[in-house]
This record gives structure tokens, sequence and C-alpha cells, in this order.
């Protein structure tokens, strides 16, 4: 066993030793193989968690000097070189003539994704990757530089989501129009920048001995349980499912309203013109109901629940120089699993806390496994975790909420799963014809977009907005610095359902008899 006491991850002249190891080690058996895969699984668990803390540090405290150079020294000085010598591992590993000897069950996937990483991989392609992250990072300038003024102020983008939500229909209008001619100014270069990212991404899949980047992106995302032909066809079924449903909830929606056509600035407020719902005040009452919900719905997931509340694995609430957003992180070497988010008492910041805690309830039942590549599943799955935790607490939101708020709550939740799942589809759709077309013109771009607005989009009145609606695609970062990585949620999420569906078949008709 390798020991890892009284070793610093956070510099790398103090594991390289030890990788050293691992990489001059003979192996003459496959038991051999089997026991230095699982040394180095360990290993790779206590560098992995001592970034993952570092992480969780800085996003903790971003105003902290001292932790933010920590965390820096480590992504430019450690992780570089531990994909260098996880490189020349994995081909340790696919090169030895033990492997075919491991158990197969066990270790065919391990093998198959190193093979397929070692097969892809070409040293002209480095560069290329290089150049496709400065894009990335010209297009977060790009948006980050955005702001209006609007209501007596410089807003940012985000900061103007919250007009789109108000009930004043004339400020929501002003908000679309303010927002909408922003982003316009900038859409030609966004454009350009694209197609440079387009033209690079073909040219690695072609280095790569791939006829486009979709073929390649498939294999290199070790998508080998599905092909772009099944996208397809979930793109046709939502389109089939989805999109009739997602019309008739925003008809009824424009009904409600007593509007002639809904416009874009009709979609973001409650229907009824009630304020947002508010769950809780405090952090603790939200941790403490979202308790109670996992005990009802089983008492194993409760106790898993509340073996988080040990005063190291939540920090919850929002508060001055945290970092935005929420995750979910497994610390590998302790196998604890930690949860980030920022709380404010909305509705989303429940969603949040059940998503995530979903997630973690992954770890802890995985974190028995040896290996420490199979401890962590891929996204598509993932999300399963932690969307279905979103779907099977509805029934106890009665922990938080009266019957009507706790139906708005569900109500809510239901459509918004019918309206991202048409949206999926459309990004989905969208970068399938992208790399498969890498010659399109501009043009034919926007015109491909407004084909699939048609196509998976709701009953919105665009006119006057003709030419804005052609670029409605450059807010989605995804396609620009994420390729092709989106369906996985819709994968997740139909996983979710499923699951869902499933417990109401089982649970709830016995229940109610
Ligand atoms: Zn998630």
């Amino acid at each position: 066993m390798v020991s890892v006491e009284g070793i610093d991850a956070r510099k790398w002249d103090q594991i390289q030793p030890v990788y050293q190891e691992f990489l001059e080690r003979e192996i003459d058996s496959a038991e051999a193989l089997e026991q230095w895969l699982l040394e180095l699984g360990q290993f790779d668990a206590f560098v992995g968690e001592t970034g993952s803390m570092l992480y969780v540090e800085m996003t903790c405290d971003t105003e902290n000097e001292e932790i933010k150079q920590a965390y820096l020294d480590f992504v430019e000085q450690v992780q570089p070189e531990l994909a260098k010598v996880g490189d020349l591992l994995n081909r340790k590993l696919a090169d030895s003539p033990h492997a075919d000897a491991l158990d197969s069950v066990e270790y065919n996937v391990l093998l198959r994704d190193t093979r397929m990483d070692l097969a892809l991989f070409r040293e002209e392609n480095i560069a290329l990757g290089t150049e496709l992250t400065k894009l990335g990072q010209r297009y977060n300038e790009i948006c980050g530089a955005m702001t209006v003024d609007f209501d007596g102020e410089e807003r940012t983008m985000q900061q103007m989501g919250k007009y789109l939500q108000v009930n004043d229909r004339e400020v929501r209008e002003s908000a679309y129009r303010a927002v909408g001619e922003r982003r316009f100014q900038d859409s030609e270069e966004i454009d350009e920048l694209f197609d440079k990212m387009v033209g690079l991404r073909h040219q690695i899949a072609l280095n790569a001995g791939y006829e486009n980047f979709r073929d390649y992106t498939f294999d290199a995302k070790h998508r080998f349980d599905y092909s772009p032909e099944d996208c397809e066809s979930f793109q046709t079924a939502i389109e089939q499912i989805c999109v009739p449903l997602m019309r008739d909830i925003d008809e009824e929606r424009r009904a409600v309203l007593g509007l002639d056509a809904l416009r874009m600035w009709d979609m973001g407020h409650d229907v009824k013109g009630r304020s947002p719902l508010q769950p809780f005040a405090e952090v603790e009452e939200m941790v403490a109901g979202t308790s109670r919900m996992f005990h009802r719905l089983s008492p194993e997931l409760g106790e898993f629940f509340d073996s988080l509340r040990d005063g190291t694995s939540l920090d919850l609430d929002s508060r001055k120089g945290k970092a935005p957003g929420g995750y979910q992180l497994q610390r590998d070497h302790s196998r604890k699993p930690f949860i980030f988010m920022n709380a404010t008492g909305l509705q989303r910041d429940l969603e949040t806390m059940v998503h995530e805690a979903g997630h973690a309830f992954h770890s802890i039942y995985a974190d028995h496994l040896p290996l420490v590549d199979y401890r962590s599943a891929p996204i598509e799955f993932c999300e399963v975790a932690a969307m279905s935790m979103e779907l099977l607490t509805h029934d106890f939101l009665d922990e938080f909420y009266s019957p009507e708020d706790a139906n708005r709550a569900v109500r809510e939740h239901l459509e918004g799963i019918v309206s991202i799942l048409a949206w999926i589809a459309t990004i989905d759709a969208f970068q399938h014809w992208i790399y498969t077309n890498p010659g399109h013109t501009k043009e034919e771009r926007h015109q491909q977009w407004i084909e699939l607005g048609e196509r998976f989009g709701s009953i919105l009145d665009w006119s006057e907005f003709e030419e804005w609606r052609k670029v409605g695609w450059q807010r989605q970062l995804h396609l620009f610095s994420y390729p092709f990585y989106y369906i996985e949620y819709g994968i997740a999420q139909l996983g979710a359902l499923q699951l869902w569906l499933q417990y109401q078949i089982i649970f709830v008709d016995v229940r109610d008899g």
C-alpha cells in the first residue's frame, strides 16, 4: 500500500516520486496489475481530494487572496503535471500484456475508456484545443462586458433577468428590448468567433481520422451506449410528445393572461401575478425540512441526508464573498460528499438542495467501490440521481408549503421539465447540423436556427424581432465552450421521469389503495 502520510499533495515535487514509482513498477501478472490499479486509484483519490478541497475553500471565500493563490497554484502547477503523468499511466495500463487477463466484467469499462482516449490522442490537436479555449474565453469576455442602462443604473445581463419576472408588462417589455438590443450589437463578432470554433473543431476531428466533429465527439465523450441516430430519435420523440404539450401549456397561459399573442416578455412572471414562493426564511429551516422530506420518502435516504449535517459537509447560506451557484462533490479520499449552494429563501434554493442531496446519495451509494474511477458515473446517470429527487419529494412539500403553494411549486417544476426538454432538443439538433455541415455560411446557420425554432419552439409571436431571433443561439454558453454537452440533461431527465413513474405505480397506488 502507498502511504500518503506526510505528503502535501499541493506540491508537485512531493507527489511526483509516488507517481514515478507507479510508472516504473514491474508488473508481471494480472494480479499485480490489479493491485497497481487499486493503489494508483487510492493515491489519485488522495491527490484529487486535495484539489477538490482547495476548490471548496476558494468558492466559500473568494475574497481570501491566500486561498485563491493556493488554488491557482494547484491548477497551474500541479494539474498539468497530473494530466501528463495520467497519460503515461494510461499507456502503461493499455500496453500491459496482462490487461486482457483482467476480469472483463470488472475492468471492461475502464479499459475501453482508456484505450479510446489513447486512440484519439493527437499531438497536433493540443494547440488547436488551446486555441479553442482562448476563443471560449473571448466569448465569455464579450458576454461579460454586456451591460445596459436600465431602471436608473448600469446593469449586467444576469441582473436584467429579474426584470423579465416582474408583473408589470411594460417593464418586462422594455427589459426585453434593452437586453436584446445590447446582445444584437455583438452578434456579428460572436458569429465570426463561432465560425472559427467550428473550423478548428472540424480540423481536430479530421486529424484524429474522423469524418466530422460530431462522430469524433461521440467517441471522445465515451458515448458507447448511444449513437447520433439515437439522439435524433430522441429529438423526434420530444417534437411529438413534449412540444405539443408545451404549446398547450403556453396557450393556456396566453388565455389566462388575456393576451392576443404571447410575446417573448410574457414567459417569466407568475401567470396569476402572485409574488414568488418562499419556502423558508433561515437555512436551518431548509435543512430540517429537507431532512423530514427525505425521512418520509425513505428512512435510508433520510439517514444519508442527516449524515451530511456533521459541520463539515454543507455550506449552504448565501453570504458576501461566496462564489455563485451550487454543486456537490465527493471527497474521494475521506469518502464523504460536500454540498455548496447559495440559499436565499426561494423555491429554486429548495430544488437545488434536493438536487445536490441526490448527487450526494449517489456518492454515498458508490463510496465502497474499490476502483476510484467507478465511484463516479457518467453525467447522463449522475443527473438521474439528482433530478429524480426533485420529482420524488413532490409529495412531501407540505413540510414547506400550504397545499395550494405546494401545488404551485409542483406545477412550475413539471411545466419547466416540458419546456427544457424542447430546448434541449433544439440545442442538440442545432449542433448535429452545425458539425455535420462544417462548411455552412452564417446565413445558413441562422436559417437552420429559425427552422429548429419552428420545429421545437413555442407559440411566441416574433414579429418585429426576426433579426434578433436568428442569433438567439448565441446566448447558449454550451455551444461555445462545451460542444455537444447538453443532451445528457435530456437523457437524465427522462431517466428521472421513469423513476418517478415507477414510484407512482408502486408506492402511490399502494398507499392510496
Ligand atoms: Zn446536477
